[in-house]
């Protein structure tokens, strides 16, 4: 077998044998780069190490060889005290792993080569300083020396000159230096080790030997690198350049775009008459790469030159480190860059547009993730304190405020011109005139799709909930975390990327989105074959979704209509009304002001569908709650002067209240029940149409009914409640216009039920959130708080299903139910609105589990974005 490669013999692309550091150089050889000559011993030759304890047979023989070619290459001979070729022995898995495993670099070097040494770079102090390191780098990884032993005689020397930093030491201390260490070589293990091609087995074997040491071996654990992504090191063995061989020679480090902005420029530092670790020790500081071209000017062409051949041919911004020698550069090392979210999406698009990159690998480049990233505001990470607690990242953005405990108060502390945040044990519908008057929400308990964390993520709020280490004490108006307490008022911070929570106030930095962001997700757009739609309620929310790219409104959920000020009252009363009549004017009064609402969101998605779903809560969330009501109506008979409102009140909750009401009284079951609500929802939302399409505007109506279970609850309702209220509202305002009926997908029968449902509607909105709960019987509102973080801790769950799909159960029924509802009707519409529908991992999994068989995901509006891409991605 076959164990090393010269480097401009090698295959590049078989990144698994070279590993990546010696992958990259023969690449560059390949291509013709300046790159000092090399060999590279495989991971083959690694694998045969580990199986019979020693290096492989035939191992040096090849590798004298291959330093025999290397010698006549570079004009230097290894071991030659007149003129030495010195290496460096270099570790490399197929995958980076930084810092893990070991590295020899100024191999060769011993009392004759160093002098060959000093001669050729015109200086005895750089030569011996060289051949110190060596020493200790060489006793440490190879013969096992003690790192400190070596660091004592250099304090020692150090303190004796009188110098802080270690190239302060004169060439005298420096050869005082050299023999300590030789001493301690002595002493610790009895030799030295001054034959270079002695020295080169041994750190060989060393290289080999660090794979497996503890760190190397914890670092892949920690990064799940499994041996079909990795399984040895190769080594590399490069011959040494020197940047600190006179002011013509220099070292640095380079991107070749900004790895921050992604502006399309070298971005980096040198610095002149230096090696590699003086830019990184920072005595010197480094020059700005554009210097470069002032000082050598041809240098910086060649060096521009080959890193746009190698951006070209990696397609990919490159992280590269360099060496001027004498004048002339070598390319030590390139890698891909590592970039911020910013600068990936301007590099894809620059590099799209230069031709660089095809449109499908451009959209491939960029993560979902980091396009959420660059939508929110950011802790100011350099300068925050230690957090207070952690919660779950339900909404992400940082901001601060200050305290305050229930909704009302976040509303009259917001109008005094105050940012709150509103911290809640959990949060319910009635308290969502807080959420708009907050800048942020906490709550000490609830999950992903809690309902804290659903409307916070759909009105763009950051929030973090589940912050479970925190004791809201609603009544002294304070919370606690262990001995801190915060009050009424105090600053405290959320970071809804991390769920951290912070006391007092953290700055953040405000995201601004460069024209390349809206110019890639409409690249995105161009190949992907599904829509994105947003959940969003209100016409802001509808206005920032579209500015986002959402084609249309997948989920209008008009519970919160009834809630706005001045209607829950009205709402009450037609909850309590004792006649039919009763209910019919009062519900006459709340429709003008329902189509109003519609009105401007249909406006705002004109072109565009806009789905409504019909009233879906179960009623007694819109009275007071018992117990408050149970204590008012006692203290009224206490005082001697019943309260008669109340009492029927309390009568009528009573009657409402059910042992499990998310499985109870609501969605469709209501609208059979109490028809006179969606009655009155259909005509308000047709009367805003017909109104919008008198002005010659284009409206697209989708009225979607929620919770059903039986293919006969829509032919109900549709016949008894939709189809004739739409002839009555057409027939008075002396127009029609067309709309689609369709259904929620969220019950476990109405997906095995699929082909019946299809067949009675236009379109069909898988409910995730909802169909989770039912699929896996786990209630949606407390799972988090319970034996969530318990089953993931276990194993039991990959992850939480309410953030992800559940591959295994949800999208698997979702699947049948897409094959049985196109089997019924080819051409229907059908999307995703529960929370799922806005995760890139979710989308990525249903990609693969229905195909095509969706045809839109519905997201909260600072979803879409991120949706976009992600629906793209799987669409190629
Ligand atoms: C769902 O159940 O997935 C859904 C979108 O409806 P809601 O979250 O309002 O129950
Ligand atoms: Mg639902």
């Amino acid at each position: 077998m076959k164990y090393t490669y010269m480097f401009d013999e090698a295959n590049p692309d078989d990144v698994k044998l070279l590993g990546g550091k010696a992958s990259g150089l023969v690449m560059m050889t390949k291509l013709g780069l300046p790159v000092p000559y090399g060999l590279v011993i495989t991971t083959q030759a690694c694998k045969k190490y580990y199986r019979d304890n020693k290096l492989p047979d035939g191992l040096m023989e090849e590798v004298r060889t291959g330093m025999h070619r290397i010698e006549e290459k570079m004009g230097r001979r290894f071991g030659d005290p007149a003129n030495p070729l010195l290496v460096s022995v270099r570790s490399g898995a197929a995958v980076s792993m930084p810092g893990m495993m070991d590295t020899v670099l100024n191999l060769g070097l011993n009392d004759e080569t160093v002098k060959g040494l000093a001669k050729y770079i015109n200086s005895e102090h750089a030569a011996l300083d060289a051949y110190r390191r060596f020493l200790s780098m060489f006793g440490k990884i190879v013969l096992g020396i003690k790192e400190e032993r070596f660091n004592e005689s250099l304090n020692k020397i150090k303190a004796k000159y009188g110098v802080k930093e270690d190239p302060e030491i004169p060439v005298e201390g420096l050869k005082e230096l050299i023999e300590e260490y030789k001493a301690i070589y002595k002493a610790d293990v009895g030799y030295l080790v001054e034959d270079p091609w002695k020295q080169l087995e041994l750190a060989i074997d060393a290289v080999f030997k660090s794979w497996n040491s503890p760190r190397a071996k914890f670092y892949r654990e920690a990064n799940r690198i499994t041996p079909d992504i990795a399984d040895c090191t190769a080594v590399a063995i490069v011959s040494m350049v020197f940047g600190n061989a006179d002011w013509r020679s220099a070292t640095g480090v380079l991107f070749t775009r900004n790895p921050s902005t992604g502006e399309n420029e070298l971005y980096g530092e040198y610095l002149p008459y230096a090696q590699g670790e003086d830019v990184v020790a920072g005595i010197r500081t480094p020059r700005p790469i554009s210097k470069l071209k002032e000082d050598m000017p041809e240098v910086y062409d060649e060096l521009y030159k080959y890193s746009k051949m190698l951006e070209r041919h990696k397609k990919e911004v490159q992280d590269v480190e360099f060496t001027i020698e004498k004048g002339k550069l070598w390319f030590l090392q390139t890698r891909n860059a590592k970039m911020g979210p910013i600068a990936m999406v301007k590099t894809s698009m620059d590099m799209y547009k230069e031709g660089v990159l095809t449109r499908e690998e451009a959209v491939m480049r960029v993560k979902p993730d980091h396009i959420t990233q660059m939508l929110y505001p950011r802790i100011d990470e350099a300068n925050a304190p230690k957090p207070l607690a952690k919660g779950l990242p339900s909404s992400p953005g940082a901001v601060s405020g200050r305290i305050v405990f229930d909704p009302d108060s976040a509303v009259e502390w917001a109008r005094k011109g105050e940012k709150v945040i509103l911290a809640r044990e959990e949060t319910k519908p009635d308290d969502v005139h807080g959420f708009y008057a907050a800048v942020g929400i906490l709550t000490s308990r609830g999950g992903m799709t809690s309902h804290a964390a659903v409307v916070a993520r759909a009105i763009g709020k950051p929030a973090v909930v589940g912050a479970e280490e925190i004791r809201m004490d609603y009544s002294r108006k304070e919370m606690r975390v262990g001995d801190s307490v915060l009050r009424e008022g105090d600053w405290i911070t959320i970071d809804g990327f991390s769920g951290n929570v912070y006391a007092g106030k953290v700055g953040t930095v405000e995201p601004k989105l460069p024209r390349e962001f809206f110019e890639f997700l409409d690249l995105a757009d161009s190949v992907s074959i599904y829509g994105i739609r947003a959940n969003a309620d209100t016409p802001e929310d509808a206005s920032i979704a579209r500015k986002f790219g959402a084609r249309g409104i997948g989920l209008l959920r008009t519970e919160r209509m009834f809630r706005a000020p001045g209607r829950l009252e009205l709402f009450r009363r037609i909850i309590l009304a004792e006649s039919e009549e009763e209910r019919k004017s009062l519900l006459d009064e709340l429709i003008p002001m329902l189509r109003q609402d519609f009105m401007e969101i249909l406006g705002v998605m004109e072109g565009l569908p806009v789905t409504i779903r019909l009233f879906d809560p179960p009623l007694h969330e819109f009275l007071p709650s018992l117990d408050e009501l149970i204590s008012e109506v006692e203290r009224a008979r206490a005082r001697g002067a019943p309260d008669k409102e109340k009492e029927r009140m309390l009568a009528r909750v009573r009657a409402l209240m059910e042992a499990n009401p998310m499985m109870g009284h609501r969605g469709v079951r209501l609208g059979i029940t109490f028809p006179d609500i969606y009655r009155a929802q259909v005509r308000a939302i047709l009367e805003a149409g017909v109104e919008l399409a008198k002005m010659g505007r284009d409206v697209r109506v989708q009225i979607m009914i929620p919770q059903v279970a039986e293919a006969k609850e829509l032919d109900y309702v549709v016949s008894n409640v939709v189809k004739p209220t739409a002839e009555e509202t057409f027939k008075a305002s002396g127009r029609s216009i067309e709309f689609k009926v369709g259904t929620m997908m969220e019950t476990v029968r109405a997906c095995l039920t699929a082909d019946e449902v299809a067949r009675r509607v236009d379109f069909m909105s898988f409910g995730t959130n909802d169909l989770t709960q039912a699929v896996f019987s786990f209630s949606r509102d407390d799972v988090e708080n319970k034996f969530m973080s318990k089953y993931l801790e276990l194993g039991l769950l990959p992850y939480d299903p309410f953030t992800t799909i559940d591959a295994g159960g949800v999208a698997k029924l979702m699947k049948m139910a897409i094959e049985l509802a196109r089997n019924a009707k080819k051409d229907i519409e059908i999307g995703i609105c529960g929370e799922h529908g806005g995760d890139p991992k979710s989308i990525e999994i249903l990609g693969s589990a229905v195909g095509d068989g969706l045809n839109y995901f519905s997201a909260s509006p600072y979803r879409v974005p991120a949706a976009r891409l992600a629906a793209a991605q799987i669409s190629l």
